[in-house]
């Protein structure tokens, strides 16, 4: 009878919880508003918690990411990075604050990568033109011709003029490997100062959480499975309150090269060190930082730089942990993330 009194009270009192938070949700009027869009090429979702002016919200926040975009796209005639490109080797270029931070971080990582990171590849990029209309498999001498005006020491940048130089003739940035995240991290700026407190940002792939999720559990991120075809599909999920998680792969954009019927892949990611697609062994990395910035910057130099070399860096770095898949299946970690990576695919075998 005690026992049963005990229960009664028990669904009483989680019944009374319910009744209390749903009353707080309704006086505050505190929602979900969402909005997606394609820019920075790929589809971004913006999930947000707030009162009326939700909808304000995501427009001033789709507002900073169009402006970041038309700054930093490769592809937009007038940017700052297309304008940078289109004098090298002429003239120092003056930029907007976003675009230099930006630049200034690329180089960073290019310094503790030892030029894995290298936001100079671009003439390779376009070479290979993987995600451009027409993509192909350049001849040996082509890459080599284009290796030559790779070399992130050839970026001058003057932190009191805020102009960037590229010194040789035929030189480009392109800084699709770090821009998204520098937008996440804005995007989650914005909301802060509005006053959000639950959020999640999605940049194709490039997350950020904001607060965990209104009932006080961490959010739950999935990592995608990097060999399903069509559906997407994760295999492990990890957890977090606040803080971004990056993946990069082979699988995001790719060409199989059936003009030769070698069936290979050909993906996005380039070894500076070779001009060939990175081939360190990876299929996909995953960084999980308290800035989406150096999520995404680590993310591909990770996957660049391989599982062994690539988590050595993460190590080095406060707060920042990864994992690394390699293409038999294997999950790598760093040690802030042994034991707490939920694996949820049998297929793919976690390493301790
Ligand atoms: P995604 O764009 O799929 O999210 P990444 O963040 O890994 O993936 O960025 C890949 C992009 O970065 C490529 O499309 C290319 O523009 C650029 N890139 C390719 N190789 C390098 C490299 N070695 N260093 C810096 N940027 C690179
Ligand atoms: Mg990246």
């Amino acid at each position: 009878m005690k026992r049963y009194r005990q229960i009664c009270a028990l669904v009483i009192a989680i019944f009374l919880l319910g009744a209390i938070l749903q009353g707080c949700a309704r006086a505050t009027g505190v929602r979900e508003y969402h909005k997606d869009i394609f820019a920075l090429n790929t589809w971004v979702n913006i999930r947000i918690y707030a009162g009326k002016n939700g909808p304000d919200i995501l427009d001033k926040a789709i507002k900073r990411i169009e402006e970041i975009e038309n700054r930093m796209s490769v592809t937009i005639q007038g940017s700052d990075v297309s304008r940078i490109n289109s004098n090298a080797g002429k003239q120092p270029v003056k930029v907007h604050d976003d675009t230099f931070a930006v630049i200034k971080k690329a180089l960073e990582y290019a310094e503790k990568s030892n030029g894995a990171f290298d936001i100079t590849i671009y003439p390779i990029v376009k070479l290979w033109g993987i995600t451009s209309e027409h993509p192909r498999v350049p001849t040996e001498s082509e890459i080599q011709d284009k290796l030559e005006l790779v070399d992130y020491r050839n970026v001058v940048i003057d932190e009191e003029e805020k102009t960037v130089y590229l010194k040789e003739p035929g030189m480009g940035i392109d800084l699709g490997a770090i821009a998204k995240g520098y937008a996440a991290d804005e995007v989650a700026r914005i909301l802060k100062k509005e006053g959000v407190v639950h959020a999640l940002i999605n940049m194709g792939g490039n997350v950020v959480v904001m607060g965990g999720k209104p009932n006080g559990q961490p959010w739950r991120i999935g990592v995608q499975d990097p060999r399903a075809e069509g559906a997407r599909r994760h295999i492990a999920v990890i957890e977090v309150m606040d803080g971004s998680v990056v993946s990069s792969g082979d699988y995001e954009r790719y060409i199989v090269d059936v003009y030769k019927k070698t069936g290979k892949r050909y993906h996005h990611i380039f070894d500076p060190s070779t001009g060939y697609p990175a081939n360190s062994g990876l299929m996909a990395t995953t960084v999980v930082a308290p800035y989406s910035i150096d999520a995404d910057a680590l993310s591909t130099t990770v996957f660049i730089m391989g599982a062994e070399r690539g988590l050595e860096i993460v190590e080095e770095m406060e707060g920042v942990d990864a994992l690394a898949i390699t293409l038999d299946k294997k999950i790598y970690t760093s040690k802030g993330l042994k034991g707490k990576l939920i694996v949820t695919d049998k297929e793919y075998e976690l390493q301790q």
